[in-house]
C-alpha cells in the first residue's frame, strides 16, 4: 500500500542577513536531510529541544515553509509539482493544530462561523448541511451543537483546543499535524484532549504527525517515535522499542528526565543531565551534531556524522559507536 505522507532528503535552510549592507553572513540550517514516511491511520512523534528543527519540519510537510532540498509526496505526489487549485485540495487533506488555541480562533467570529469557513471555502454544501456539520463536528469533539453561537472567549483553554480541532476535521483530512497540541494546556486537561485525539484517530482512521518536546505525553500517543536533534534524526523507531531500549545517548537522556510508569519500580532509571546549551543551528558542532554534548563521544566523534543505520524491526540510529537494535 502507498505510503500517506513521505518525506523525502528535506533540508530547510534559512539565511542570515547582516553586516553593513544587509547580505548574507550566514545559514541557519533548521532541518538536515530528514526522511521517512507515514502510513494511512498511522502515528509518528517527532520529539526533541525547541530548536531542533521538528516545527520547520512541520511546516515544511504543511506547505507552510519551502523545502531547500528535499521533497514532501502527499498520496505520492510532489507538494513541489502541484498547481494552486491542486495545492488548496491537499491543504484540506492535511491540517494542523499548534500549541495555543486562543490566537487560533478569531475572537469577533462565532464558534460556527470559525467551524464552517473550511467548509464555506470547499462549495459543495448548502448551508443546511453546513449547519449540520458544524453541529456533527462539535459533538465529534465532545460539545455542544448549541455551542455554535458562542465566541471563543466564552471557551476555557481545553475547550478552545477542542474547538480547534473540530475545525481541522472539518474538510475530512487524512492527516494531522499536532505541533505540541496540548503544552498550552492545564497538566490537568492535557490527558482528556490527548485522549479525544486517539479517540478520533480510531473513529476516522486519521494518521498524526505529533511534534512535541515532551517524551511523556508520547509514550501513550505514537506508533512511531523520531527524535530529532539540531535539525537531524538521530534515531527513530517502534514506540515501544524505543522507549524499552533507546540506543542514541541523545534519546537515552531525554527518556531518563520522564518519569517511570511503575512508580518505585525496581528497574529505576538514573537521570542523565546533559551539560552545555544546545549549540545554534546557525554554527552546528562538527561531525556528529551530539558530539558537544554526548557523555560517551569519542574524539572520533567530530571528524563526520554518522550516517542514520537501518537496524531490524523498522529501528534506525545514527551513532560511531552503537549499532541499531
Ligand atoms: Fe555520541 Fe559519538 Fe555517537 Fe555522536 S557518534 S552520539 S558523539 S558516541
Ligand atoms: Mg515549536
Amino acid at each position: 500500500s502507498q505510503a500517506l505522507l513521505e518525506v523525502r532528503d528535506l533540508h530547510v535552510r534559512y539565511p542570515i542577513r547582516g553586516g553593513l549592507w544587509g547580505g548574507q553572513v550566514g545559514e541557519v540550517k533548521a532541518v538536515s536531510g530528514v526522511s521517512f514516511s507515514l502510513n494511512p491511520g498511522e502515528s509518528l512523534a517527532v520529539v526533541g529541544e525547541s530548536g531542533c528543527g521538528k516545527s520547520t519540519l512541520g511546516n515544511a510537510i504543511l506547505g507552510l515553509t519551502r523545502p531547500t532540498e528535499g521533497e514532501v509526496l502527499f498520496e505520492g505526489e510532489p507538494l513541489s509539482a502541484t498547481t494552486t487549485t491542486e495545492r488548496r485540495a491537499l491543504a484540506a487533506k492535511m491540517q494542523v493544530v499548534w500549541q495555543d488555541p486562543v490566537s487560533a480562533l478569531d475572537p469577533k467570529m462565532t464558534v460556527g462561523q470559525s467551524l464552517a469557513e473550511p467548509l464555506e471555502a470547499q462549495g459543495r454544501l448548502t448551508a443546511a448541511q453546513i449547519r449540520a456539520r458544524v453541529a456533527e463536528l462539535l459533538t465529534m469533539v465532545g460539545l455542544h451543537p448549541d455551542h455554535a453561537a458562542r465566541r471563543p472567549h466564552e471557551f476555557s483553554g481545553g475547550q478552545r483546543q477542542r474547538l480547534v480541532i473540530g475545525r481541522a476535521l472539518a474538510a475530512e483530512p487524512k492527516l494531522l499535524v499536532l505541533d505540541e497540541p496540548v503544552s498550552a494546556l492545564d497538566v490537568s486537561i492535557r490527558s482528556q484532549i490527548l485522549n479525544l485525539l486517539l479517540d478520533l484517530q480510531k473513529r476516522l482512521g486519521l494518521a498524526y504527525l505529533f511534534i512535541s518536546h515532551d517524551l511523556s505525553v508520547v509514550r501513550h500517543f505514537a506508533d512511531r517515535v523520531a527524535v530529532m536533534y539540531l535539525g537531524k534524526i538521530v534515531e527513530s523507531g517502534p514506540a515501544q522499542t524505543l522507549f524499552a531500549a533507546p540506543r542514541h545517548p541523545y534519546s537515552q537522556a531525554l527518556l531518563s528526565a520522564v518519569p517511570l510508569p511503575q512508580a518505585g519500580a525496581r528497574a529505576r532509571r538514573s537521570r542523565i543531565l546533559l551539560t552545555g546549551d544546545l549549540p545554534s543551528p546557525a554554527n552546528p558542532p562538527a561531525g556528529c551534531v551530539f558530539s558537544t554534548r554526548c557523555p560517551i563521544a569519542e574524539p572520533g566523534c567530530s571528524l563526520s556524522m554518522p550516517p542514520l543505520v537501518q537496524g531490524a524491526g523498522g529501528t534506525a540510529l545514527a551513532c560511531h559507536l552503537r549499532a541499531p537494535q
